[in-house]
């Protein structure tokens, strides 16, 4: 089995335990993942904070911090190839879609490469003589980075490049289901020339590495991407040190059809919306809100799409549907399945684990729709995190808007409408951090990611999001030759 090493302040560390991952297409351990400790954690963190504030790392200016980012982005575009086919083993994710993600995941490291010499401080207009008042963006501290496991990269690549480009230094913790990816990332880390201790990766599990992590007293900043709950004792725990954070959680987000829209576009864009990655992803469009008038008819095209979909190994191209990640998982689903059944929901589609001859052992789940569902049912208020599509009827725009709204979520809508002003209204209605009309799953380091309500605090991509890795100082700089009464507040 291939096994793999901790890096700490530059240097692999080999941890005295490790646990297994499994290659869930194969349905067996295929690796040795390091089980650190709250010992390996310390270790982590003193290395990030020496290297913030005695190493190298601190002399660096914006522009030498751009170049390495930009040649971590290069090692990242060399070594695309090995990762993809490390996250399929590792996580069941399709070498196709790994393929696309990775050969795009360097324009993350460029683009906050070219924002690094453009934190600028401004020279604010004073109201007192003699003063000059300016701002400076520093970076915050030490970063704890994180992850699920659905998306490892991606989801580390838009917390580290801009960590970095402001400044900081970061402790990683993938998750325990998927570290493998982040582990050889952190060897191009070493290779593009960052200097020790200033990006370390941990590995184990939540109460292990995750809790002492967030709980340091010398990390500044927590960058999180998980479950709802998982984020709430995230967040507990920060708040105890007060400790900034950012929050990418979960979502149950609506894909709500018009009968005015192009109905083959929206069966294709909902299909790929929930059963894209086997619905292991944040933005799933787990509910699809229908226009009564054409219930029937579009529920069946849906059907038809989704029953056509090609499951099978994840290394070959032409497969659409893969492996559920790992067995935990695979159980919570089967177990909604159950939910459904005792709920009485109608199934449409699915409903069972896959055992067609192409899935082999693998941990596979039919594409599953139910019909004419229920908005208050268990399987149309919960994150399933699986290739689950719940359909629920509207009968006009303010119902689909009050439906679409009453989720303790608020990640993501797709709308799909030809009608110009019904755009424009839903999109300023609905309470999500992201509003796709006419297209599902468009998403880019340049647009702002995050979530309202449950879904999350802040948001990742884009120019803002450099802002949190940056605290800003205001300097007050005095030119007077006479000191004014200092009992007097100027
Ligand atoms: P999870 O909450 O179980 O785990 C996330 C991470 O938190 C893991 O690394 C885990 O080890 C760690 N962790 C667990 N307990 C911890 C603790 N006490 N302290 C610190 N860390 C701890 O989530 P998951 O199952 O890995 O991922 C699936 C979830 O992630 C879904 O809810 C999905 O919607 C969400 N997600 C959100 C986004 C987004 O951008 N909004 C993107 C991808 C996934």
């Amino acid at each position: 089995m291939k096994s793999y090493s901790l890096l700490i302040d530059g240097a692999p560390v080999t941890a005295q335990a490790s646990f297994e991952s499994e290659d869930p297409f194969q349905g067996k351990p295929w690796a040795l993942i390091p089980r650190a400790t709250a010992q390996h954690v310390d270790a982590a963190v003193e290395a990030a904070y020496r290297a913030l504030h005695q190493g190298p790392w601190s002399g660096f200016n914006a522009t030498q911090r751009g170049a390495l980012l930009r040649r971590l982005g290069d090692l990242l575009a060399e070594h695309s190839e090995t990762l993809a086919s490390t996250e399929v083993r590792d996580n069941g994710k399709l070498l196709s879609d790994m393929r696309k993600q990775l050969s795009y995941e360097p324009q993350v490291f460029y683009y906050y490469a070219g924002l690094a010499d453009k934190i600028e401080g401004s020279l604010l207009p004073s109201d007192k003589a003699d003063i000059l008042n300016f701002t400076r963006h520093e970076p915050v501290g030490v970063v704890a980075i994180i992850t699920a496991w659905n998306a490892p990269i991606n989801l580390l690549a838009k917390k580290l490049a801009p960590a970095l480009a402001a400044g900081c230094t970061v402790v990683v913790k993938p998750s325990e289901h998927a570290s493998a990816s982040t582990l050889e990332l952190a060897t191009l880390i070493e290779k593009a020339g960052f200097p020790n201790g200033v990006v370390n990766v941990v590995t184990g599990f939540g109460d292990e590495v995750g809790s002492p992590l967030v709980s340091h007293s010398k990390v500044s900043k927590v960058a999180f991407t998980g479950s709802e709950n998982t984020g709430k004792r995230v967040y507990e725990l920060a708040a105890r040190s007060l400790k900034k954070v950012t929050l990418e959680l979960g979502g149950k987000s609506p894909n709500i059809v018009f009968p005015d829209a192009n109905l083959e576009n929206a069966a294709n864009g909902v299909v790929a919306g929930v059963f894209a990655a086997s619905g292991q992803t944040c933005i799933a469009g787990a509910r699809l809100l229908v226009h009564r008038s054409i219930l029937e008819e579009f529920s069946e095209r849906v059907k038809s799409v989704a029953a056509g979909v090609r499951m099978g190994n994840p290394m070959d191209l032409d497969t659409e549907l893969g492996p559920i990640a790992n067995r935990q998982q695979f159980e919570k689903i089967r177990q909604y399945l159950d939910i459904a059944r005792s709920d009485g929901a109608e199934l449409l589609l699915g409903g069972k684990r896959a055992e067609r001859p192409e899935c082999g052992d693998g941990l596979f789940i039919e594409p599953t729709i139910y019909a004419r569902g229920d908005n208050q049912m268990r399987i149309a208020r919960e994150e399933i995190f699986g290739p689950v599509l719940v359909i629920i009827p509207f009968d006009d725009d303010e119902q689909a808007i009050a439906i679409a709204n009453d989720s303790p979520y608020g990640l993501a809508a797709g709308v799909w409408t030809n009608d110009m002003r019904r755009m424009v209204h839903m999109s300023g209605k609905l309470q999500v951090g992201t509003v796709w009309i006419n297209t599902y799953r468009a998403v880019s380091f340049m647009s702002p990611f995050g979530g309202y309500k449950a879904s999350g605090i802040g948001r990742e991509n884009g120019r803002e999001a450099i802002y949190a890795y940056l605290q800003t100082k205001s300097v007050w700089l005095s030119t007077a030759t006479n000191v004014p009464n200092p009992f007097i507040m100027r």
